[in-house]
């Protein structure tokens, strides 16, 4: 019956994340020891080691904490927030760090508060997932445009980068566990997203042009703070 169909296939896509975070985490942890095995056995200059050790340790805390996102929003973690808030805040972590890359941030607000119900920590790693993501995709610099308003029942957020943009094939691929087209990506980043997305009711739409640049369009559900409707998640 369907029911069982849904979760046999729960199942297996948990079983293909599983597998996936084991191969991911189980390489750096090989070198890791493999380094230990080396110092243990007296050589000298080992100091060349530690760099080595501390970028696969820094790989392995990456995949944790994004994997650690995956879970469920708690009831306590749920409250009203104005996206214009958050959004704010997150261009304000990440805007040293386009700066530095010859990216400019260009955030439109909008004049009225713009609530939503959730989880704050993970609605701003969405921001950071996606805006980080056009950062790194612009290499030669340029400008990151972000939008904020509100469309009848949904708070939208569109950001869009003047990257290379993304390819059919690739936008297939996107979102898949561990899909990355960088050295030293995780490919968590947009699951993570999507899933957050997700577990707040809203969507999330890309659309990309070769040689133009990407825009992602993020709509979470509009709630007013006075309304005693609270939704359980
Ligand atoms: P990671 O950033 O660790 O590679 P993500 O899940 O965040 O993992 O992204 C997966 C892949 O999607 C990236 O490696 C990249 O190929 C592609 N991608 C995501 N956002 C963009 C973007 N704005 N422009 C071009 N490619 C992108
Ligand atoms: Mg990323």
């Amino acid at each position: 019956n369907e029911e069982l169909m849904i979760n046999s296939e729960k199942l297996y896509v948990a079983g293909q994340l599983a597998a996936g975070i084991a191969h991911e985490i189980r390489n750096p942890l090989t070198s890791l020891k493999g380094f230990l095995q080396l110092i243990a056995s007296g050589r000298k200059n080992n100091s060349s080691y530690y760099d080595i050790m501390n970028a696969e340790l820094d790989r392995i805390e990456d995949i944790v904490s994004e994997l650690l996102m995956l879970s469920k929003p708690q009831v306590y973690d749920l409250a009203y927030q104005d996206m214009r808030v958050m959004m704010r805040d997150t261009v304000t972590l990440l805007e040293t760090q386009a700066n530095l890359h010859n990216i400019s941030i260009e955030a439109e607000y909008g004049t009225d508060p713009l609530w939503i119900y959730g989880v704050e920590n993970q609605v701003k790693q969405v921001f950071i997932n996606v805006i980080k993501n056009a950062i790194e995709a612009m290499i030669d610099g340029g400008a990151i445009r972000i939008k904020l308003s509100r469309e009848s029942d949904g708070v939208y957020v569109r950001i869009r980068d003047e990257g290379p943009g993304i390819d059919d094939d690739q936008l297939a691929k996107m979102g898949q566990p561990f899909y990355t087209t960088k050295e030293r990506g995780t490919g968590l980043g947009l699951m993570v997203s999507y899933k957050i997305v997700d577990n707040h009711q809203g969507k999330i739409d890309v659309k990309s042009q070769l040689g133009i640049g990407t825009l992602f369009e993020i709509m979470l559900p509009f709630r007013y703070p006075d309304t005693a409707i609270k939704k359980s998640s």
